[in-house]
Parts: structure tokens; sequence; C-alpha cells
């Protein structure tokens, strides 16, 4: 069975198939969103964290490193 629902981005039908799974991350074919499938029967998507937020991440604790070494 396949499951409609709307993109909680651009609200574009997203087409969930049958053989989906839980955590599962789709594509949205009108914005590109990464979405991740939270729950099945009755299907339910919402955006999937984005994975820029690990290289942030890292940007912070480099320019942490280099406010060191100026103080050096
Ligand atoms: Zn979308």
């Amino acid at each position: 069975m396949t499951a409609m629902q709307a993109c909680p981005e651009c609200e574009d039908e997203v087409q969930i198939s049958g053989s989906a799974r839980p955590n599962e991350i789709i594509d949205c074919a009108g914005c590109r969103s990464e979405l991740e499938i939270v729950a099945l029967n009755p299907a339910v998507i919402t955006l999937a964290p984005e994975v820029e937020e690990d290289w942030g991440e890292y940007g912070f604790l480099s320019e942490i490193n280099s406010s060191r070494a100026a103080f050096s």
C-alpha cells in the first residue's frame, strides 16, 4: 500500500511506499528536502535533521582552537 503525505516544507504530495520503514529518509520531489518517516499507519513525515549541523559544530570548535592559538 502506498500512502501520500503533504511535505511539511512545500506541501507537495510525497509518496510513501508500502515497504517504507520508520526512520527512513525520503526525498521530496518538490523541494528536495530530506524527510524522515516518523510513523506508519497513519504515515507521518517530518523534515529530517540537516546534515550541515554537524559541520557547524566542527566549525565552532575550530574557531575556539584558532582563538586559543592567537592568545599563545
Ligand atoms: Zn517538499
